[in-house]
């Protein structure tokens, strides 16, 4: 399945997220009928990370946004320990500290966007500021409202610089989120995890809808398009988006770069050296 088609936002088109089915799982029956094809894809994310890496001209940017406990965490456990952590960086992103409060939106999510040859994941993002900061009210619709293409021309300016950018909205139903909540009650590993917030945050749960209907519409670009994944069930989650990436970065165009040595005169260096060596092994 091509799963960047299906799951496209595109550009300019109305979001109804209560028509997206979140416990959709394609063909696929079960964890264990996906695993192959998600380890198919993370072989291929690892090896064109080293293209990426070596090749040093272009960079990847993942945004992962959500409501609470649908499975962030997860994708970026799953997703990129894989992958040599030289090439990587993971960034989340809370409430704003004093200092990023005191500058302009973008500038806390600018100074983490990838440098050429580098993927970085952002859990969390500018989005918020779209997101959060309008349902608590934390700015007026004056000042959010205008964020969107704010954050349209910032995201074109990265891709004119090389980054390819990929959005992603994990979709999952209260349904699922409050048994995921049960889930950190029951397993005292996860207790930790619980927060007043996340069922304060639930009680908002149309009007977080609206906010992201309204992203999702308004950013979807061909340059950095979103992409809405149905993540009630998290193998089907990562599959989805496992494909997605490892697709860009093949489109990507990616190549080892020459060498910048004359092979022939290292050739005759290397046996030089390996003659060097031999004769002072044997004395
Ligand atoms: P978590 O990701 O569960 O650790 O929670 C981080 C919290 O920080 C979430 O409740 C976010 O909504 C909140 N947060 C992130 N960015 C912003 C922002 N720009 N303004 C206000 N709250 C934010
Ligand atoms: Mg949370």
């Amino acid at each position: 399945m091509n799963y960047r088609k299906e799951f496209i936002v595109e550009p300019g088109k109305k979001v109804h997220l209560d028509k997206i089915d979140p416990s959709y799982t394609d063909k696929h029956e079960s964890h264990e009928t996906a695993l192959p094809k998600i380890q198919e894809h993370l072989a291929r994310m690892d090896k064109l990370q080293y293209l990426l890496y070596a090749d040093g001209d272009q960079s990847l940017l993942v945004v992962l946004q959500a409501l609470d406990a649908a499975g962030k965490d997860g994708v970026v456990r799953h997703l990129f320990s894989g992958i040599n952590p030289q090439g990587i960086s993971v960034f989340s992103f809370k409430q704003p500290s004093k200092a990023e409060a005191a500058h302009d939106f973008l500038w806390r999510t600018h100074q983490c966007a990838p440098a050429k040859g580098e993927i970085v994941i952002f859990n969390r993002s500018h989005y918020e500021d779209v997101l959060v900061v309008r349902v608590h009210k934390l700015a007026e619709k004056a000042v959010w409202s205008k964020r969107y293409d704010l954050i349209n021309d910032f995201e074109k300016m990265l891709t004119s610089n090389g980054t390819r950018i990929l959005k992603f909205l994990l979709h999952i139903s209260p349904e699922e989120q409050l048994a995921r909540f049960k889930q950190r009650l029951d397993d005292p590993t996860k207790n930790w995890k619980i927060t007043d917030a996340d069922y304060t945050e639930r009680e908002l749960w149309p009007e977080y809808i609206d906010a992201y209907e309204d992203a999702l519409e308004l950013t979807s670009t061909p340059h950095a398009p979103w992409y809405i994944i149905p993540a009630n069930h998290k193998w089907f989650r990562d599959l989805a988006i496992s494909e997605i990436i490892a697709d860009t970065l093949d489109e990507m165009g990616l190549k080892l770069p020459p060498t910048h040595v004359n092979m022939e005169e290292i050739f005759i260096k290397y046996h030089a050296a390996e003659q060097k060596q031999a004769d002072e092994k044997n004395g």
